[in-house]
Order: structure tokens, then sequence, then C-alpha cells
């Protein structure tokens, strides 16, 4: 991979004039540290957002199927929250409001909607990519790489 030079100035403040010399450090776009970590980021349990599930599931509702535009879905818990259902990665998928309605305070299996796909933790290097930051395509590559076959997020987010 190409190195990246980051660039700064150095600014002095002398009077009203600011004066400087401009400073460049190469830097490498993935840095890999030696020695074992002492936390398995595997083990890591990302932040939940509900920006990061609707990326998660690709904008899919679980349970017509159908994809809809961030502002038409809504976080849905497979187990309802009154029935004691937790606000975690695992009970919690993407759903259109249609179909949110409709299931309200019953389990997939009580409503007779099951699911489309299912839920799961994302990975550390998941949970990057659906921060939906900014990320170069070369360390995308290297990211979607280290993610389990489980993930949905292999391909380019949107
Ligand atoms: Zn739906």
């Amino acid at each position: 991979m190409p190195e990246r030079p980051a660039q700064g100035l150095a600014k002095a403040k002398t009077g009203k004039r600011w004066r400087g010399r401009q400073s460049v450090i190469e830097v490498h776009p993935i840095i890999a540290l030696h020695g074992a970590p002492r936390v398995n980021l595997f083990d890591v349990v990302p932040a939940f957002s509900r920006n990061k599930l609707f990326r998660r599931d690709r904008m899919t509702c679980a349970y017509c199927g159908q994809r809809f535009h961030e502002r038409e879905l809504q976080c849905e818990h497979i187990v309802p929250h009154s029935r004691g259902g937790g606000w975690t990665w695992m009970n919690l998928v993407t759903a259109c409001g249609l179909c949110n309605g409709r299931k309200a305070c019953r389990t997939p299996e009580e409503a007779g909607m099951p699911l489309v796909y299912l839920p799961y933790v994302p990975s550390r290097f998941e949970d990057f990519l659906l921060e939906g930051r900014h990320v170069r395509a070369d360390v995308h590559e290297w990211l979607a790489a280290r993610l389990p076959r489980s993930s949905r997020a292999g391909t380019r987010l949107s």
C-alpha cells in the first residue's frame, strides 16, 4: 500500500505574522503493533447504535425482507422490551414501521412473522466499518478481509 504523508505546519506567532516550518511525517495507512494484545478484540462487544444496526442489517427489514431508507427503519426487539427483551445486538433487528407495528409486543412465533435473517454481534473490525466513517478503499479491503463469514458487511456498506 502506498505511504501517505501527513503534513503539518509548526507555527509560531511573532508579532502579527505567523511564521513556521512545514514538517512531513510518512505514515502507513495501517499500523500494527508487535506483541500479544491483552484483550481479544473478538471478545469486545461494540457499542450499540441504531445507525450501526441498520448498516449491519443492510437497511433491510427482518420481516418483509424489503430495503428501506434509513428514516423509514426502526429498531425492533425480537423478544419485546415489555417482556424482558434487552437492547442488545442479539435481540434487535432492523424493521420497517409497518412490520414493527404489525408484530407489536409479540415474539416472531406468536405473530407468525419469522425472521428472514438472524441477528449477530459485529466484530471490532466490522464495527469500524459500521460506524460509517470515511474509510479508504485499501483500508476497507484490509478490514473486510478480517470479517467472519457470518458478517453481512463484507461488501461496501451504503
Ligand atoms: Zn417490513
